[in-house]
């Protein structure tokens, strides 16, 4: 067997393995089998490819590795949980600025070498547009979901970004057509990097989800590409899996959200009232205490809990797992329920939940569990707002109008545990927090619930 063949073989396996990864991660279960399965299929990928071809000298690639080691160690101690979903944007930016840059070098090195063909040309305008898009689109993402960002519009960004589009499309085929004049490449990344602020900047609240996981796939889409002008069959392989999941993952989203990947691009900037909403309640809110809370649950059958972003930032999910197990030890059914975009990224309610060992047949997810909030006693909210804004499903003209929500409003009694009347990510105040069956516990999510746990142990 050949050198070549044999690379080629390494390849083959990092591609099985990637695959059989992406196949187990579909299940709670084999997650953790397919997140090794992946990881492998990766350090196979990437000795096969030092070993391929001397690309650069080792030693850059020794002093590439030392830096890009102690960025993310440093970032891996600093970011909080919380912060995730903020890093993943910017990861998603980086892997699409890399191609890029990647895809660059690759394309003038070969113009000056006077053999630029067709395929590369083409996969170079590619990922240069794509790359771009990705890179700036990210870096909006990020800006919003720190909340450093607000999204907004000004008059004639219709007319803007698609004048930038158009250019777009223009300079790729400019690329495509001229490629020795290196130039317009760098015109189309410039413009690229423009449509990729245009396209995201007035893309907001209940959207960002949805942007994200497509920014995901742009990401993997540029590697794609970028395979094709380095010629690596892997880079091209492992860029679609990225790219298909993605869109997979956008496109559940999507239905999710009730909405379509056109309604998202296109919508229409969200009106984001920043700020408290105290005024918006008036006296309108009954505020409870854990020992009243206690009380209630004593004398409950049926409680269903409904996770969202405050439990992540409190750090509630253990002290949740402990009130779960004290109220089934008193008889009674407890059940999670999850909405599809509760927290800042996909599935990160049932990442926490898993961390604390709830297990899965305690999750339902939302079509599920809004039948039975009719026969629920009691509903803990605990760090949600958003997906349990009855404004969503009633107002139409609410900038989260048509998202579907958890019912809750639908149980016995709502008990909301936050900590002030300030509203969740998509800025608009909620009338649940208003209606006769609600009542506020204000605390840390944490906290209060440990203080349930408390005194229920006590009564
Ligand atoms: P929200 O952002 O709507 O609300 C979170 C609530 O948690 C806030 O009202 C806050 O109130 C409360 N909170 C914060 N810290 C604590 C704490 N320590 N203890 C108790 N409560 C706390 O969260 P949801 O999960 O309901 O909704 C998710 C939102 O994020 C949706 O709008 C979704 O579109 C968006 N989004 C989701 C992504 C995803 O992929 N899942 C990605 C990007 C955005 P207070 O400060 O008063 O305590």
């Amino acid at each position: 067997m050949t050198v070549p063949d044999l690379i080629a073989l390494g390849y083959l396996a990092a591609a099985v393995l990637f695959i059989l990864g992406l196949k187990s991660l579909g299940r709670p279960r084999t997650a953790a089998r397919g997140n090794l399965l992946g990881a492998t299929g990766m350090f196979v990928a990437v000795v096969v490819t030092l070993l391929d071809r001397a690309i650069v000298d080792f030693r850059f690639l020794a002093a590439g590795v030392a830096v890009g080691a102690l960025v993310g160690a440093l970032l891996a101690m600093k970011v909080q949980m919380t912060g995730m979903p903020e890093l993943v944007a910017l990861f998603n930016g980086f892997g699409g600025a890399a191609s890029v840059l990647v895809a660059g070098a690759t394309f003038l090195e070969v113009v000056d070498l006077g053999n630029v063909d067709d395929q590369l040309a083409v996969a170079a305008a590619l990922t240069a547009l794509i790359g771009a898009v990705t890179f700036t689109g990210s870096l909006v993402a990020f800006g919003k979901l720190r909340e450093s960002l607000r999204w907004s519009s000004f008059a004639g960004l219709h007319v803007v970004r698609a004048a930038a589009f158009v250019a777009s499309l223009v300079l790729a085929t400019v690329v495509v057509v001229q490629p020795a004049s290196t130039g317009w490449f760098w015109a189309l990344v410039a413009v690229g990097l423009l449509l990729g602020v245009l396209a995201t900047i007035a893309i907001g609240g209940a959207d960002m989800p949805v942007v994200i996981a497509l920014l995901n796939a742009f990401s993997g889409v540029a590697a794609s590409t970028t395979g094709f002008v380095l010629d690596n069959s892997l880079l091209i392989i492992a860029g679609s899996l990225v790219g298909a999941s993605g869109l997979i993952l956008t496109q559940i989203m999507c239905n999710a959200m009730n909405r379509s990947i056109l309604d998202v691009v296109f919508s229409k900037a969200a009106v984001v009232q920043s700020g408290s909403h105290d005024d918006a309640y008036a006296d309108g809110v009954t505020s409870t205490s854990a020992e009243e809370v206690a009380m209630l649950l004593e004398v409950a059958s049926r409680v269903v809990v409904v996770p969202g972003y405050g439990m992540a930032v409190a750090q509630a999910q253990h002290a949740v797992r402990e009130l779960m197990t004290t109220l089934e030890g008193m008889g009674t059914e407890v059940v999670f329920g999850i909405h599809p975009v509760a927290g800042r990224m996909p599935g990160h309610m049932n990442v926490l939940l898993a961390e604390a060992e709830v297990d899965y047949e305690h999750l339902l997810e939302m079509d599920r569990v809004n039948p039975t909030f009719a026969q629920t006693d009691v509903t803990i909210v605990i760090g949600a707002n958003d997906v349990v804004n009855p404004s969503a499903r009633d107002e139409s003209d609410s900038p989260i109008a048509g998202m579907p929500i958890l019912d809750v409003d639908e149980s016995g009694t709502v008990v909301v545990i936050k900590r002030s009347l300030s509203p969740g990510f998509a800025g608009i105040p909620n009338p649940l927090f208003v209606a006769d069956n609600t009542l506020l516990l204000f605390a840390d999510g944490k906290q209060a619930v440990l203080d349930i746990v408390g005194a229920l142990l006590e009564g």
